[in-house]
């Protein structure tokens, strides 16, 4: 996959959905004026159910103006909430519920649930004449039977936090996510030093490392600026790419 022992980055920005028009707008230009092309938009086709990105023509005529200048659109789940809140574990419990906020919308799900929510959500995207080739549930977390869906949908490729999977050859690369999401002080200190140990330590020879940007951390000013100054650090020793760019190298 990698002849030339390149080294690659992947920017994406999560939970692109009219709901949360302002910020990811403001996200995108400021990666613009940074010159961080190429991006990963990953889009919630009917965000809680209620935002559905066929409503919105203002925020779809820039989703294609952004996937003209280059940057790819993966479909992030359907309603990005989660409805079926029994967990298997109270480890499962923790992380669906203080990790993913209760948006993972596929840690739960069986089989027939998944694939009918990733076929609603494929719909309202292929309304808006968008294809996606990759598939990254909310949270990055999804039961096997999920997964399973999601692979018989005939999707590329997916994300966890730990790995990228290409289902074309069942490869997994391994690149652990760097990533903020504001809550507490304590957890974003604790973030903050995680990232600077992954960047240090396991990421930094890995041929893909990979930013991811929320909503959220644009809420909380310091978090947008603290990623975006890891990016630019990246970006002098790495090529930016998309994840399907990526995969087809
Ligand atoms: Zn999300």
């Amino acid at each position: 996959m990698n002849p030339k022992g390149k080294k690659y980055l992947v920017v994406s920005v999560h939970d692109v959905s009219p709901a949360f028009g302002g910020e990811v707008r403001e996200i995108v230009s400021e990666l613009k004026n940074q010159k961080i092309h190429k991006k990963s938009i990953l889009v919630i086709p009917e965000y809680q159910g209620r935002y559905s990105i066929l409503k919105d023509s203002e925020f779809l005529s820039w989703l294609y103006s952004l996937r003209e200048e280059g940057d790819e659109i993966v479909q992030h789940g359907y309603e990005h909430i989660s409805r079926n809140r029994r967990y298997g574990s109270f480890r499962d419990y923790l992380i669906g519920e203080f990790f993913a906020q209760g948006c993972a919308e596929f840690q739960n799900s069986g089989y027939e649930e998944a694939r009918d929510k990733i076929k609603k959500g494929r719909e309202i995207l292929s309304q808006a004449g968008i294809i996606c080739e990759g598939f990254i549930p909310p949270g990055w977390l999804m039961s096997p039977e999920a997964n399973r869906a999601v692979m018989d949908e005939g999707f590329k490729y997916t994300a966890f936090i730990k790995v990228v999977r290409d289902y074309r050859n069942g490869l997994n690369v391994k690149s652990e996510v760097i990533r903020f999401v504001p809550q507490n002080r304590i957890a974003e200190y604790i973030k903050v030093f995680y990232n600077a140990y992954l960047l240090r330590g396991p990421l930094r020879d890995k041929e893909l490392v990979r930013v991811a940007i929320h909503p959220q951390d644009v809420r909380a000013e310091k978090a947008f600026d603290y990623l975006v100054k890891i990016i630019r650090k990246l970006k002098k020793e790495r090529v930016i790419l998309t994840y399907v760019d990526f995969l087809n190298l």
